[in-house]
């Protein structure tokens, strides 16, 4: 990170290099000083500053300047460093316009011109600023910061983009006052938002997951166009292929449309993946599994969602992007897992990303604070996002169709729900009806027993219903079940015969789809185990048999 500024304002071309060079004598080792010589080009460096994250200490500023006066400026300034201290530099005819500054622009001190010799007059009064200035520090430092409003859909599709991605950052507010100072540098207003400010200086205004990705650091262009392996989809299973393949000396590109981790990112706490014997976050697995791919040697691409996949008569497999352009590669491995259904109830739609959520949306837990709210579902996920959210919340309900949740949920989940005092479980029960004017107020909810239902008023619903796979970009490409999950190895043997198409002189391997040398691994393989274990395993076990593939050809 930079230095702090100290930033020296005089419209006098020679005091101007003067009161700089004497400061930067002095503080050049632990301060940036910078230079202005009229009120408006210092307050653009101000706003840059303030863009790029950096701190300004102190500003100096001389009272006689054209167009703007130093009292001038330095009101203006303190709306982006409310804490940077303010030094007018000032003729002896000018103390009394320097006095009234005291309580106009809170100054901290007047220096009178010439301020020769400088240890005497000048750095006395720079040492205690300093020294103050150091005492209360400025909590916005050099981060990525994403401004935006409590109940808007896109603020929250920004935050939930850079917190899967594990991109920190710092969220605003539009009515917090250094979101407003942060618009104004940048020259934008609340009605531009959501605005995200990168650690550089850029404002990125409504940005794209595209623009996010290439701004903060994510790679999305692939560096070759042919590859060994390419891998669609970094869950578990992508992140698994990535890992052996990388590993094993294949030149390996792992695509994802949306951020690493997949499904598994989303979860709170995985407690059954081997070797984390207390449990391990999704964010953990997934930081550690991505910094090991790539340590490996593979190449990782992010908001890049593969539309088609082509090569059926040839060695060659060509994955097309939504953009048009396209990788190619000797093999592929789909492991593009499950995304969850929409719950299918009046309202809910129009407040999607507005109170209600569709996976953990763990980002929301800390304004959930004091509050009551409901869970839809009763596997693994739902569980682990209610005693999740349990220790924000006041009360979690969660609300199931089934008896109880012995069907669908792991043992160790319910006996750790049963000992959490503030979830409540209600069994048979669905939501049937969701309301409110700019963000969730109220949700009807239907007892399945007696069919009457009754309203709740909430402003947060998490939804973890059944998932689905999104396979139909594949179309006739690849042989899938009546559900669209991916049918592979013996699975496509109807009564011992190949699949249609099939050429070559041998069945296809275990986990290979109907089209030769491309292979599904995880969730979205037909009839496979959901888990993390059996993703990550999958995804290695595709890279074997690809190795068996590549000798073959
Ligand atoms: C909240 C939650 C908690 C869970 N807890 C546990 C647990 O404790 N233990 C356990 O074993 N399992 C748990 N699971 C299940 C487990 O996470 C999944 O079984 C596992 O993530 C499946 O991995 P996968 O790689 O096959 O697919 P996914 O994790 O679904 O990943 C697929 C990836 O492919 C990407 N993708 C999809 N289509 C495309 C495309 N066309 N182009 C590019 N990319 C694409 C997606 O964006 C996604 O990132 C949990 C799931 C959830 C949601």
């Amino acid at each position: 990170m930079a230095n702090p500024a100290i930033l020296t304002v005089d419209d006098d071309p020679a005091v101007s290099r003067a009161v700089a060079r004497d400061v930067r004598r002095r503080y050049g080792d632990r301060y940036r000083v910078v230079r202005a010589e009229s009120g408006d080009s210092a307050l653009e460096a101000i706003r840059e500053i303030k863009l790029r994250g950096e701190q300004v200490a102190v500003m100096l500023a001389d009272y006689r300047m054209p167009h703007m006066n130093g009292i001038q400026f330095l009101e203006q300034a303190m709306e982006f460093f409310p804490l940077a201290r303010r030094v007018l530099l000032t003729a002896y005819a000018d103390t009394d316009a320097a006095i009234d500054a005291i309580n106009l622009v809170d100054l901290d001190h007047y220096l009178l011109k010439p301020w020769n010799p400088p240890e005497e007059k000048l750095y006395p009064v720079v040492d205690a600023l300093l020294d103050a200035w150091l005492a209360t520090p400025d909590t916005s430092i050099q981060e990525t910061r994403v401004i935006g409003h409590r109940w808007s859909a896109p603020s929250f599709a920004v935050r939930d983009f850079l917190a899967r991605n594990l991109v920190p950052y710092r969220w605003l507010l539009t009515d917090d006052p250094e979101a407003a100072r942060l618009l104004a540098a940048a020259g934008l207003t609340e009605a531009d938002v959501p605005v995200v400010v990168t650690p550089d200086g850029k404002s990125l205004v409504k940005p794209t997951e595209a623009d996010l990705a290439a701004h903060v650091g994510l790679s999305t262009t692939p560096a070759s166009e042919f590859y060994d392996v390419a891998v669609v989809g970094a869950g578990p299973a992508g992140l698994g292929a990535a890992v052996y393949g990388a590993s094993e000396g294949l030149r390996t590109v792992l695509v994802e449309q949306r951020a690493t981790g997949g499904q598994a990112g989303q979860s709170s706490r995985i407690e059954n993946y081997l070797g984390f014997p207390n449990g391990v976050s999704g964010a953990q697995l997934t930081d550690r599994a991505r910094r090991q791919a790539l340590r490996f040697g593979a190449e990782l691409l992010t908001t890049r969602e593969v539309v088609g996949l082509e090569g059926g008569g040839t060695t060659t497999r060509l994955l097309r992007f939504g953009d048009g352009t396209a990788i190619a590669a000797h093999t592929v491995v789909l492991a593009t897992g499950v995304s969850y259904r929409r719950l299918d109830a009046p309202g809910l739609d129009e407040l999607t990303g507005r109170g209600v959520f569709y996976g953990s949306a763990s980002t929301e837990a800390p304004s959930c604070a004091d509050q009551e709210i409901y869970i839809v579902g009763g596997a693994n996920s739902a569980g682990q996002a209610a005693v999740y959210f349990s220790h924000y919340a006041r009360r979690v309900h969660i609300l199931v169709r089934g008896d109880d949740l012995s069907r669908s949920m792991s043992h160790y989940l319910i006996d750790q729900i049963k000992d959490v005092p503030n979830i409540e479980v209600h069994p048979r029960t669905t939501v049937v009806g969701g309301e409110g004017s700019d963000h969730l107020e109220r949700l009807t909810l239907c007892d399945g027993r007696t069919g009457t239902t009754r309203t709740v008023d909430t402003s947060w619903l998490f939804v973890f219903i059944g998932a689905e796979p999104r396979t139909d970009w594949l179309g006739d490409a690849i042989a899938r079940d009546r559900h669209g999950f991916v049918l592979t190895g013996p699975d496509l043997l109807a009564e011992g015969r190949r699949p249609a198409g099939w050429a070559l002189p041998r069945d296809p391997y275990h986990l290979e789809s109907s089209m030769p040398g491309v292979f599904a691994a995880g969730d979205v393989r037909s009839d496979s185990v959901k888990r993390v274990a059996s993703a990550v395993g999958e995804g290695a076990m595709a890279v074997s048999l690809i190795h068996r593939y590549l000798e073959a050809q």
